[in-house]
């Protein structure tokens, strides 16, 4: 059924506008999209080595790159000149850390990327948050660097917390680069590399990581771009070859670019019905929705159903930035304009999705893994409160009922009244309003989600049960 209470001037003002539109409309690029997420404690590297991808793959023009250089220089940064590609904003600039999440696209033969830079500052957790919803893979930047390793790794350094999110958030693969392998106290040390790799080992592991199938690591260096597009030279490194060759670091590729191309994602449903959590939208004659295709295949002129309000809309069009596409797989970050739409129709964390549309509850069974607590709750209770974060959707959220928990040894209690820090959980969490969702084993993308209050991330969760269905 079309949805019948919006006015009529509205629709016919949008059909006259659709021809124009729809005629111009492209099949997309055959080539597999992928959305990149840069992730790892501040001063890693993460801007620098997303600015040198651009660079090496010849996206950034020689005036812009000259124009940074000058701008650099007169900072006195002059290393920094890749980092200032990404790091767009003036004040960012003069801090020197990557606020916003940034956006930048580069494609090779086999695959087309965009790059979503996740800021390493504490308080921009929950920019990553969003960075992370939407990304394909995850690019863990670790600094080799003496000393450097160790505070990102330590309580308080974002390496664990952001590995974490990646993890629950759904990236498919994990590339881990050990950075900054040219510096004086590191040069391209085999000895060091093993080192930060077997910490990161178990650690990963222990975020729930399949290593051997989602974790590849790789040594490079983001600055002078060794490793990344063309191999590092065998006089400066001569270990790396034997490595790679061997496959002992779960790939046979040499450099992060070869890498990257020859990442599988299967699993991508485009003949399922299609679900597209909203990340933001703007009005243009119109409201248009931004988010990234998690299943089906999204066309101009199909009918969609916008959770959780079940209004139902035509979509006038769909892009992928200025290009007007005929239809749009999973893997797309595109815009959707939804016709006689308002803005409060589609909301960030609403999902558009054809029949069947997916759930909208307030209500749902899961497993949380409890990792952090605030200060002055030692223990988490019944009662417990937090910010739930799952997909685009951000919700006040209460742990009214424990029914389990599992402590690090395996031993389970049944009726717990309380969980540690370490446990595993089964419990039931309420939220104040209802939130498109879905259990973690039909969508894992719609079936995953954090708990985070004061800034820190409490719990990550999964859905196993949601209530019956009403109707
Ligand atoms: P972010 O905070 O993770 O984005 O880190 P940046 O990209 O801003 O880099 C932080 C600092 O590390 C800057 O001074 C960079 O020049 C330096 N750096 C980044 N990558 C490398 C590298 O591969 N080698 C060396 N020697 N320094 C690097």
């Amino acid at each position: 059924a079309i949805d019948d209470s919006k006015p009529a001037a509205a629709d016919t003002k949008m059909e006259e506008e659709e021809p124009e539109e729809i005629v111009d409309a492209v099949e997309g690029d055959p080539r597999e999209h992928l959305n990149l997420v840069f992730i790892g404690h501040v001063d890693a590297g993460k801007s620098t080595l997303s600015g040198n991808i651009l660079y090496l793959t010849e996206n950034v023009d020689k005036r812009t790159i000259e124009k940074y250089e000058a701008e650099a220089k007169e900072r006195n940064r002059e290393s920094w000149f890749l980092a200032f590609i990404m790091d767009t904003n003036e004040e960012e600039r003069a801090k020197g850390k990557t606020v916003e999440v940034g956006r930048a696209k580069f494609e090779t033969d086999l695959h087309r990327y965009s790059i979503l830079d996740a800021p390493g500052h504490k308080n921009y957790v929950p920019n990553m948050i969003m960075g992370a919803s939407q990304a394909d893979v995850g690019v863990l930047v670790i600094s080799a660097r003496k000393g450097e390793f160790e505070a990102g790794f330590d309580k308080g350094g974002q390496t664990r917390e952001h590995a974490l999110l990646a993890k629950t958030l759904g990236v498919t693969y994990l590339v881990v680069v050990i950075n900054k392998m040219d510096e004086p106290t590191v040069k391209w040390s085999k000895v060091r590399y093993d080192e930060c790799i077997g910490k990161l080992r178990p650690f990963l592991k222990g975020c729930g990581f399949k290593i051997k199938k989602e974790v590849k690591f790789m040594p490079i260096s983001g600055l002078n771009g060794a490793n990344v597009k063309d191999e590092v030279a065998e006089s400066e490194c001569g270990w790396w070859k034997k490595m790679w060759q061997a496959g002992d670091n779960n790939t046979d590729k040499p450099t992060l670019m070869s890498l990257l191309d020859s990442l599988d994602m299967k699993g991508r449903m485009a003949d399922a019905p299609v679900r597209i959590p909203v990340l933001d939208r703007y009005t243009d004659r119109g409201t248009i929705a931004m988010g990234k295709v998690e299943s089906g295949t999204i066309r101009p002129g199909m009918k969609v159903t916008v959770m959780p309000t079940r209004q139902k809309f035509k979509v006038d069009g769909v892009w992928s930035e200025e290009t007007p596409l005929a239809s749009a797989r999973p893997g797309e970050n595109v815009l959707v304009k939804l016709s006689g739409a308002s803005m409060e129709e589609v909301q960030k964390g609403f999902v558009i999705c054809t029949e069947p549309a997916c759930r909208s509850v307030d209500k749902l069974i899961c497993q949380i893994m409890v990792m952090d607590l605030p200060d002055q709750a030692r223990i988490l209770t019944a009662g417990f409160t937090a910010n739930f974060h799952a997909h685009c959707a951000e919700e006040e959220a209460t742990v009214t009922k424990i029914f389990e928990t599992t402590d690090r040894k395996g031993k389970v209690t049944k009726g717990a009244r309380f969980a540690n820090i370490g446990q595993t959980v089964i419990c039931m969490i309420e939220l104040a309003r209802t939130v498109p969702l879905e259990p973690f084993d039909d969508y894992p993308f719609l079936g995953r989600f954090t708990l985070r209050t004061e800034g820190k991330t409490c719990a990550i969760g999964v859905i196993k049960k949601l209530p019956p269905k009403k109707e």
